[in-house]
């Protein structure tokens, strides 16, 4: 059955072919019939990665099965469709949870893996690949590859970040955390401009297992440019084993013909105004349930609909710490004078970067991620204008966000490129596994 399909900022849509299995035995046929494969997990990438137009799209969800837990190490092994949100509730009751929490918890294990996600504790513990012991990989040819740091090493490497392309993970081992309360202790700081933001973060960070802050592109005038809230806590600790229990939010959801013009210049700029306003100038000991710490947005179902039909943009890139705040700066400049503005931005420090895998996004220096409506070709070339500070300043964009830089552009960002591109060619000479993303950046060899 062909069908429409689309990352979460509903830009680009692909027309494929969709095959849903329900046992690993039923993952070859995709490979072995369709002209190439790419894996699925739940489409929370907001960009062209999760799909193929040129063949088969394979849906993961219901290959969501947990295997084996051993609660003296915390080692999960479970099948790659497994989320983020159903590892919280099952294991918050046992008191564990998962390395690395992304913005949403609808994030499958392989989609984590593919793209060797961040959470708001990168800069203590890195990012998603380093908590993983091993994966089992169907590759190109049709064999199920054991592969980790000791075994396969290459294709253990190349798969981390390596957005799908090296095959389908069908079921990895993750090294869960133990907990004491799932809720987090949170410290708010509200900073005048981007200057005191990174004073901030600079000065008190590690005392920080989670740091993120929410930062104004719209707003603040001339003087309170990246004018921002920090909020940063730490796990909650001696509560009672009562409290260790999964939270349930009430969702609202956002209809479908939600009209686009909700999203104006004027409301975006009256939204973050509000925001830095509701936030005392600072608060401490701030005790914050993990849903509405970690997912401050799950609880509006389908908000990517806020943007209407033509969608949105996210654009993530890092900045390394040297010249990092000056490219900041241009790019709260450039955001700030565009059309809509940007509606939702986040700032955030990394620590060091994942040397095993070469497409990982994350490495030392300051994360901006921001939400920009998709209205108009000025948008795409106010994205383009941002890519230039962001490669001549040494940083990247994330992959699992784009939709739209170019080939030339990847190839500037990530050094390490080339050799990923031969252990791809080496493992797949035929580009069985393909998704549009690796076609519009030229990543089939
Ligand atoms: C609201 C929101 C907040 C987010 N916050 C963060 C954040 O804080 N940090 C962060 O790093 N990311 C964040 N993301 C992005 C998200 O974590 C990643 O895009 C993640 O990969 C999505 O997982 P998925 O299961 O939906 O994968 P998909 O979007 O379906 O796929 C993503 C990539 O993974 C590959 N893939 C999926 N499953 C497999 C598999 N079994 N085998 C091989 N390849 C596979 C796909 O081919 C594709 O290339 C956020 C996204 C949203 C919508």
């Amino acid at each position: 059955m062909r069908t429409p399909l689309s990352g979460w900022g509903r830009y680009p849509v692909g027309i494929s072919e969709v095959h849903r299995p329900e046992r690993l035995g039923e993952l070859k046929v995709p490979l072995q019939s369709s002209g190439s494969a790419i894996a699925r997990g739940l489409g929370r990438s907001y960009g062209d990665a999760s799909f193929n137009s040129s063949g088969c799209t394979v849906l993961t969800e219901r290959l969501n099965r947990f295997l084996d837990f051993d609660p003296s190490t915390g080692a999960l092994e479970c099948e790659a469709g497994v989320t983020i949100g159903e590892i919280l509730e099952y294991f918050i009751p046992r008191g564990f949870v998962p390395p690395v929490i992304p913005g949403t918890k609808f994030v499958t294990l392989g989609g984590a893996l593919a793209c060797d996600i961040h959470g708001k504790n990168h800069h203590k513990d890195g990012s998603f690949g380093r908590h993983v012991i091993d994966f089992s990989l169907l590759t190109a040819d049709g064999e199920l590859v054991h592969c980790s740091r000791d075994e396969n090493v290459e294709l253990f490497r190349a798969t981390v970040g390596g957005m799908g392309l090296t095959g389908i993970i069908t079921q990895l081992r993750l090294r869960l955390i133990p907990i004491e309360d799932p809720r987090v202790v949170v410290d708010y700081d509200r900073a005048k401009d981007l200057d005191r933001a990174l004073e901030l973060f600079h000065e008190s960070d590690e005392r920080y297992k989670y740091s993120v802050a929410w930062i104004d592109c719209v707003g603040g005038g001339r003087r309170g440019l990246g004018r921002s809230v920090l909020m940063r806590g730490n796990p909650a600790t001696g509560s009672e084993a009562a409290v260790l229990r999964p939270e349930k939010r009430r969702g609202i959801s956002v209809p479908s013909t939600a009209p686009s013009f909700l999203l104006n210049r004027g409301s975006i700029r009256a939204f973050n105004g509000l925001y830095y306003r509701k936030h005392p100038r600072q608060a401490r000991g701030v005790l914050s349930g993990y849903e509405s710490f970690f997912f401050p947005l799950d609880g509006i179902r389908n908000w990517n609909r806020l943007y209407g039909r033509s969608g949105f943009f996210q654009y993530q890139a890092v900045l390394p710490y040297d010249d990092g705040r000056d490219g900041l700066v241009k790019m709260l400049e450039l955001l700030r004078k565009s059309g809509p503005g940007a509606f939702l931005a986040v700032l955030k420090r990394f620590g060091s970067g994942n040397p095993e895998a070469p497409l990982s996004f994350p490495m030392p220096g300051y994360t901006l991620a921001a939400d920009v409506p998709r209205r108009g070709s000025a948008v795409l070339d106010l994205l383009s204008r941002l890519d230039e500070i962001v490669i001549d300043l040494g940083g990247r964009v994330y992959l699992a966000k784009d939709a739209r830089t170019s080939p030339g552009a990847v190839r500037a960002m990530y050094p390490h490129l080339e050799s990923w591109l031969e252990i791809k060619s080496r493992f797949d000479p035929a580009n069985r596994l393909g998704s549009d993303l690796a076609r519009r950046l030229e990543l089939l060899p």
